[in-house]
């Protein structure tokens, strides 16, 4: 069972992450997700019924035909299907047939269109985060229903709360290190993270910070930008709470001495 739910995660991961590439490019350039979601983003038109074919499309048509300009990011549409087909993976071994996964796997999702926005454009847009919360969130309600783990809905409300307070802090002290996407994204992690336990969100939020400061400092050394250099943090606290959620159980036991 739970090998099955992992190859429908993957499976899924691999079509809708591919397939996501139109919301990453069209929400990160502000523009309407309206037909046809494959368009030439030089000249408008469409792009043809194999541009949106599952998984290949991108690899079918390269070039516009009716102006013959490359279509933009023409790999990204890959790379988005590969990364969602191993994050869903993931989850999917670690969660198998637990009804918690129907909330994680959309989260899985949602993270990694929300950290290519944010490495492209120093931007985590609310026109992903706020449907994020609000599928994640009554999903999270019925998982605790389904198993009557009310006590997981509590730990993530505090662990959201508690996040989100503490983001919005550094942001006020810190406005140009860390932007309110970062808060609303911290909160989401934090609750997500919680339903498991509060040593989850912690976890989420040490491995965010950690794989920050180390990856900041590594792309300072390259680009030689010293302490001005940008880097976005939702993709380092997008891979805390996969960490947290794939990971957290032997983690936060190795960090808090607990028997598991
Ligand atoms: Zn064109």
């Amino acid at each position: 069972m739970d090998a099955l739910v992992t190859g429908v995660c993957a499976a899924g991961g691999l079509v809708l992450g591919e397939a996501m590439e139109v919301v990453v490019e069209r929400v990160g350039a502000r523009r309407p997700l309206t037909r046809p979601w494959e368009a030439c983003g030089e000249c408008d038109r469409p792009l043809g019924a194999a541009a949106g074919a599952p998984v290949v499309g991108s690899l079918v048509v390269r070039r516009c035909p009716h102006c013959d300009t490359p279509r933009a990011h023409g790999r990204r549409a890959l790379v988005l299907g590969a990364v969602s087909a191993l994050v869903l993976g993931l989850l999917g071994g670690r969660f198998g047939a637990d009804a918690v996964v129907a909330a994680y796997a959309p989260l899985g999702l949602s993270l990694v269109a929300l950290s290519a926005v944010d490495l492209e454009r120093y931007l985590l847009p609310n026109r992903i985060l706020y449907p994020t919360v609000a599928v994640t969130g009554p999903l999270l309600v019925i998982a605790s229903a389904v198993d009557h783990r009310w006590g997981s809905l509590g730990r993530a409300a505090l662990s959201a709360l508690v996040a989100f307070v503490a983001f919005l802090g550094v942001h006020l002290a810190v406005p140009r290190g860390m932007g309110f996407g970062d808060v609303r994204l911290a909160g989401l992690v934090g609750g997500a993270a919680g339903w498991l336990g509060f040593g989850h969100a912690f976890v989420a939020f040490l491995v965010a910070f950690g794989l920050g400061a180390v990856i900041g400092l590594v792309v300072m050394a390259v680009t030689r930008g010293g302490r001005k250099t940008r880097v976005p943090f939702g993709p380092f606290l997008a891979a805390g709470a996969l960490v947290a959620l794939v990971w957290g159980n032997p983690i936060a036991n190795a960090l808090f001495h607990r028997g598991s």
